[in-house]
């Protein structure tokens, strides 16, 4: 299933995730605006700080 979780919209390509306060959500590329994006890649060296940052605002991978 790959409806926006805002609109309700069915994701047509790839959905995109956003965070707004401290729940993911899975928008569609007009939705995206409501919430800060996040991107989510292969945890590098690079990524760890982004990790922990999103520790901290209690962002779960499922
Ligand atoms: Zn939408």
């Amino acid at each position: 299933m790959s409806d926006c979780e805002i609109c309700g919209a069915e994701i047509r390509g790839k959905a995109q995730i956003i965070s707004v306060g401290t729940s993911k959500l899975r928008v569609c590329s007009t939705c995206v605006r409501h919430g800060t994006v996040v991107v989510i890649k292969k945890v590098l060296g690079a990524e760890h700080r982004n990790y922990m940052n999103q520790k901290e605002q209690g962002v779960m991978f499922a």
